[in-house]
């Protein structure tokens, strides 16, 4: 395919507004899959199933007539969680244009605005197309007018569709080759590729997934990396249509998959790639994305430690976004401290982990990363004038050397049905915001903007948002920098022994009623023993909260008499099954999800 018969379009939209479906439309319409096959077929991983998000990015090269010219379309699927945005910028990578898909119904929504301007920066074509036009209560002349009110988009450049019905769909197809230019590659030049992904793959071992800049690789080739600079040998080429399908070469403005000789952890995304011996001025790559929440990641047993890792590794290497650095703990014994994007992107994580490599780790509360100026006095000679950053409850400085504590903030930007404006606002005093836009964008809508705690928002910010609009608002953020904070670290005591790992950082202000909380969460959720158990919280020195947990002698088949056998055993069975879950802190057993469980609502 010649290179002006190329488009690289990425279909970006808030999430639900039909991504996913589109995708699959358009590779019907292209016969790259049967029609009405009946399941997504971009969104593959049992997660993403589950949970109806789209984690992973994923491409597709299909071939499309249009005036009696063959066409090369490369689809990139991309997530529409806020979790992911730093997926949606590695996919925007190789594209030169995006189709920014509305709902008809809900309209513009927090992630259209990120993604829209998301697009701009990077100088992408925008095709605007208003989605689900089928639906009784779809109003899309007031999408419309939306667009043009808050992103500038032009009336006469909307396309209205339904993907579910497959209407004007043909209309997309056509608006991609006559609007978004193909891409500006040099096929004369020597091999030149950008690594945009990359992920693990039981039978075939590491894959790139690569955009060819210049010139052309063929399988047998001999490649080096211009970052990693390590040299592999050509295995494998193929395209994504989405089935895989084996090439021996792909040339200048494709996009395709890699396999070589290459190690998990040498795959790395934004790196060039190039022949050996010949090198090249390196493409521009991306920043890798920065963690924003960390929390412990432990095996149930030590024991478990080298698959845990293996684990790990693997699932790192298919997302590029979590970090993970060895950590040990005194009760939970050595681990790992892993820093994702934000909460979704961690529970995803944890809920891999243990799908697809059946593991069972131990999660503590996630944290953000805080900063303490030390004091400068003479006797304090190990940190002195020092700037001291932590994530984790652990490492909390003694607050007598420090002058002032400063923690990450993020500037959140909420769209909403004006119904639940009042609602909304004082959730976001309750989270310590501040208000900075208030704006009626139409349709009885409005955007707020406020600047408020990352801290705040990890936990439970999302949900609580949804829960108080029905599901209709919509929410987006971005990093602020940071602020000066009055923090305080309350610490869990069991029996008057402190468990670090259920110790957490917060605002002076809100301390006692966290201390109160935790508490009584964990009156709940610690089981009876055979001992009674003092649960404290405090901060320093000093006791805030106290509850106290009646022993409980534990004898489960008492209550049958001595009667049927086999029921017995199956209830000494049951017994023991649910000891399995339980973690041994000292001489107290608390079951695997205690350490995040207790922070949420
Ligand atoms: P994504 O999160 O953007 O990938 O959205 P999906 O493609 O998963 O679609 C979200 C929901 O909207 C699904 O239940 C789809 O069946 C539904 N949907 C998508 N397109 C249309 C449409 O054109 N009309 C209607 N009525 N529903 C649609
Ligand atoms: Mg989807």
């Amino acid at each position: 395919v010649p290179v002006e018969a190329i488009r690289n379009f990425s279909i970006v939209a808030h999430v639900d507004h039909g991504k996913s479906t589109l995708a699959d439309r358009l590779l019907e319409l292209t016969g790259a899959i049967k029609v009405n096959s009946g399941k997504q077929i971009l969104d593959n991983l049992q997660v993403e199933k589950e949970r109806g998000i789209t984690v992973k990015a994923q491409t597709a090269s299909l071939f499309y007539s249009y005036q009696g010219k063959k066409y090369l379309l490369n689809l990139i699927d991309t997530p529409g969680h806020v979790d992911f945005s730093a997926e949606v910028h590695r996919s925007l990578a190789p594209c030169q244009g995006v189709i920014l898909l509305v709902d008809a119904n809900d309209g513009v929504q927090a992630q259209t605005v990120a993604n829209y301007y998301l697009a701009r920066e990077k100088n992408l074509i925008i095709i605007p197309v208003i989605n689900k036009v089928d639906l009784k209560n779809a109003n899309p002349e007031k999408v419309k007018e939306q667009l043009q009110i808050l992103l500038d988009v032009d009336h006469v450049d909307v396309i209205k569709i339904s993907a579910k019905l497959g209407t004007g769909i043909d209309k997309v197809l056509d608006a991609i080759i006559e609007r978004i230019p193909p891409p500006t590659v040099a096929r004369d030049k020597p091999f030149r590729a950008l690594i945009f992904d990359s992920w693990y793959d039981k039978y075939k071992g590491t894959i790139s997934l690569i955009y060819v800049k210049d010139g052309a690789l063929s399988v047998g080739k001999q490649i080096s990396s211009a970052y990693m600079k390590k040299s592999y040998e050509v295995r494998n080429i193929f395209l994504l249509r989405p089935y895989t399908e084996n090439v021996k070469t792909i040339f200048a403005g494709q996009v395709g998959a890699i396999s070589c000789n290459m190690k998990s952890k040498e795959a790395h995304i934004g790196d060039t790639l190039h022949l050996r011996h010949q090198p090249v001025d390196s493409l521009k790559g991306f920043n890798p994305p920065k963690p924003m929440v960390f929390a412990g990641v432990y095996p149930m047993d030590q024991s478990q430690l080298s698959s845990l890792q293996a684990a790990i590794d693997k699932l790192a290497l298919n997302d590029s976004a979590v970090n993970a650095t060895l950590e040990s703990s005194a009760a939970l014994g050595r681990g790992w401290r892993i820093g994702f994007l934000g909460l979704l992107h961690m529970e995803v994580f944890i809920q891999r982990l243990e799908q697809e490599y059946e593991a069972q780790p131990i999660v503590t509360a996630p944290a953000v990363t805080y900063k303490a100026k030390i004091f400068g006095s003479k006797n304090i000679t190990k940190y002195r004038g020092d700037t001291v950053i932590f994530n984790n409850p652990v490492h909390f400085p003694d607050p007598q050397i420090v002058t002032e504590f400063y923690e990450p903030m993020i500037i959140a930007t909420i769209i909403t049905p004006d119904t639940y404006m009042r609602e909304i606002i004082s959730l976001c005093w309750e989270k310590r915001g501040v208000e900075k836009l208030n704006k009626a964008i139409g349709n009885n809508r409005f955007m707020l903007q406020y600047v408020m705690p990352l801290s705040e928002i990890i936990l439970d910010f999302h949900d609580s948002l949804k829960n108080i609009s029905s599901g209709y608002a919509s929410f987006d953020y971005e990093d602020y920098g940071y602020q000066m904070a009055d923090i305080v670290k309350v610490n869990i005591l069991l029996n008057g022994k402190m468990v670090e790992e259920l110790c957490t950082i917060v605002h002076k202000t809100k301390a006692s009623q966290i201390g109160k909380k935790l508490c009584i969460k964990l009156l709940d959720t610690i089981p009876r023993q055979l001992f009674e158990i003092v649960i404290q919280a405090t901060i320093g020195s000093k006791v805030i909260a106290r509850e106290t947990l009646k022993p409980y002698r534990k004898d489960v088949t008492a209550k049958l008499y001595g009667g049927d056998v086999t029921r017995r055993k199956k209830l000494l069975a049951q017994q023991a099954e649910g000891k399995k879950k339980m973690k041994m802190i000292g001489k107290i057993s608390l079951p695997r999800d205690t350490f995040i469980s207790v922070l949420k609502k």
